[in-house]
């Protein structure tokens, strides 16, 4: 793990690609959030006790639109982190160039020790904590980590039922498009589910076209949740061999390639991806030598430590943040290609602004639809940012951010 905390980190990508725009002041105001709502939700127990959980919404910048940005339950959750993430997430809608800002939100708890019943009144006081700074219009957040669809229906309907006034049917369904990610039947979209590893596909092969790298590629994904699984589900349907793929537990590997599919149906079976392949470490899958691989988990797992041992040739970031910044210059002189997080992810928020977008509209699009607007979106960020870094003579996380940054100053000014 890193020693840096994220905000550290993030203010770092900050100011190095700072120096490439000419921000005068807006730079210094970039530095903090505009809103930090620091919240204590109390939870009535099912042994009728009474808890106090902490969270967090914080707003970082407006400036192309409302806020956005998911909702992470962990026990880990701490506000440096909501804050980084936060940030990360104003860069994305930029880079993505989508009409909104950047806000996230996080609950310091391990849901795993909840009932469903616990979890659905953690959710609906988490909603009521900061429903005066929510809305179509201020902040629409969505799933992050151990956050999902069911959870943003009931977050949704709590704050529908805390509206004064009586709404019509339409009012309330144009209401709806406050959370984004819901299942379908509480107005999400097609394709939501699978859009971030979706997206991750789209601007892992516009960019291998830019290299013109193609042929029988290999891949490794560390991570198997809705990320991880949709990438290396992806990659192996579009003929790439993924060669190892991993969970909390560990992972497994196999020269000659895994159906992620068959993968996670023995580990539905069997409780453990171990049946599908030999075993190997998270730390090992890291340092196959693959073609490309695919970090799908968690924070800072490329730290200095290992990252001289890294023999991948492209690194496609679907995690959030997984190359602490420490690391990032050892990998790039090690002539490695990182596709930022930034971009790489950014699918699922783009298809969340979708979302918000159908439910304003009072529309229900076609699952090819969203994603035909999709890979639109992931080839046209793909080529701002190839072009920027050409243009500059950077790395892609560097030319991203300034292209985010570049389109945020002008909207500041
Ligand atoms: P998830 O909870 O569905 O899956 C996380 C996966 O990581 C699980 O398979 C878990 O077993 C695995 N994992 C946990 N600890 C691990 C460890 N130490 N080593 C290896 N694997 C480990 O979460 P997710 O939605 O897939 O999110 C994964 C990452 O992608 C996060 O960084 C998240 O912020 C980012 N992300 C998610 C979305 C989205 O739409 N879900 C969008 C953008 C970014």
């Amino acid at each position: 793990m890193s020693t840096i905390n994220p905000f550290e980190s993030a203010m770092l990508q900050l100011d190095n690609a700072a120096q490439y725009v000419a921000m005068g002041d807006t730079l210094e105001i970039l530095k903090q959030p505009q809103r930090i709502l620091n919240v204590t939700i109390h939870v009535k127990m099912d042994n009728g006790k009474t808890k106090i959980f902490q969270g967090y919404r914080v707003q970082f910048n407006n400036a192309r639109g409302p806020y956005k940005g998911g909702i992470r339950f962990h026990p880990q959750v701490s506000l440096d982190e909501v804050k980084a993430l936060s940030f990360w997430m104003a860069m994305k809608c930029s880079i993505a160039d989508l009409p909104l800002g950047g806000g996230k939100g996080g609950v310091i708890v391990d849901p795993k020790t909840l009932s469903v019943s616990e979890l659905e009144r953690l959710s609906r006081g988490y909603a009521r904590a900061i429903a005066d700074n929510i809305g179509p219009t201020k902040d629409v957040p969505a799933p992050d980590v151990n956050t999902t669809g069911q959870i943003m229906g009931w977050m949704v309907d709590e704050f529908i039922k805390l509206q004064p006034k009586k709404l019509t049917k339409k009012e309330t369904l144009k209401l709806r498009s406050t959370f984004t990610g819901k299942l379908i039947a509480d107005g999400g979209s097609e394709g939501r589910e699978e859009a971030t590893g979706l997206g991750g596909l789209f601007v892992l092969q516009a960019c291998l076209l830019k290299m013109k790298l193609s042929g029988k590629l290999t891949a490794a994904v560390q991570g198997f949740g809705n990320v991880g699984y949709n990438i290396a589900k992806f990659l192996y349907e579009q003929g790439f061999t993924v060669v190892a793929v991993s969970d909390s537990k560990g992972g497994i590997y196999n020269k000659e390639g895994l159906n992620p599919e068959a993968v996670l149906a023995s580990k539905k079976k069997t409780g453990s991806l171990k049946a599908s392949g030999k075993e190997i470490t998270n730390a090992a899958l890291l340092e196959l030598p693959v073609d490309i691989l695919v970090p799908s988990a968690l924070e800072s797992v490329i730290t200095k430590v290992n990252a001289s041992k890294i023999k991948a040739r492209v690194i496609l970031e679907m995690a959030n943040g997984p190359i602490a910044s420490e690391a990032d210059t050892i990998v790039y002189k090690k002539g490695i290609v990182v596709i930022p997080d930034v971009l790489a992810n950014s699918g699922g928020v783009s298809v969340s602004a979708f979302e918000w977008e159908q439910n304003l509209k009072g529309q229900h699009w076609t699952k090819k639809l969203v994603n035909a607007r999709l890979k639109a979106k992931m080839e046209r960020a793909v080529d701002d940012i190839w072009a920027m870094s050409k243009k500059i003579k950077t790395d892609l996380r560097t030319a991203a951010f300034v292209v985010a940054l570049g389109r945020i100053n002008k909207a500041m000014k």
